[in-house]
């Protein structure tokens, strides 16, 4: 698709940044370009709209950027996954190593329901260790709730939930599981 390679030179490279021996991929500069920005939008549209996908999760910050506008055009509503301390509902958190260190995601219990299907929006994968985490509070955040709900509304706890293998997210068949 002859948009990719418009998309790909508006993404600034920046050497060093934010330590020594990172190339940060900047897509601010992609932001300032409406044509780029749009492309960019409209490429994911097109590949997920009318795929019964219900639920757009972004990643906090940038997947706050592209998330927005992919749900608004196929229909789907918009979950932030957050950093943690920033929800004020009840939470459910993924905690995830980085390659120093380690972070945390958080959703608001009930902002996803068992069986729907979600699209994780982020602005880039390096290790895929965010996406892993936001998928795993994805499944676990609908698995949570239903669990809320059969035990009638009990206070929830990690203890009184039961997981099952079955992931409430139906894979798209060209993804890898
Ligand atoms: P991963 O967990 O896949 O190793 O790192 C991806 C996460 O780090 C994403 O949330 C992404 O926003 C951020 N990130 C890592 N490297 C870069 C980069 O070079 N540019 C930008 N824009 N984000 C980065």
């Amino acid at each position: 698709d002859p948009r990719i390679h418009g998309i790909r030179t508006k993404i600034r490279v920046v050497p060093n940044f934010p330590q020594p021996g990172i190339m940060f991929q900047d897509i601010t500069t992609l932001l300032l370009d409406p044509k780029a920005f749009k492309d960019t939008i409209d490429l994911f549209v097109e590949r997920f709209k009318g795929k019964n996908i219900s639920v757009v999760a972004g990643i906090e910050a940038r997947g706050f950027i592209f998330g927005p506008p992919i749900a608004l055009a196929i229909g789907a509503k918009f979950v932030p996954l957050r950093k943690p301390r920033k929800l004020p509902g009840e939470v459910i958190s993924e905690k995830y190593t980085l390659e120093y260190g380690s972070d945390c995601l958080e959703m608001h219990v009930g902002a996803v329901k068992p069986h729907e299907r979600a699209l994780v929006v982020d602005d880039l994968i390096a290790t895929g260790g965010t996406l892993c985490a936001a998928m795993n509070l994805l499944g676990s955040g609908a698995v949570e709730r239903e669990a809320i709900v059969r035990a009638n509304r009990v206070p929830l706890t990690r203890a009184n939930v039961t997981k099952t293998n079955h992931h409430p997210f139906q894979p798209l068949p060209h993804t890898k599981k």
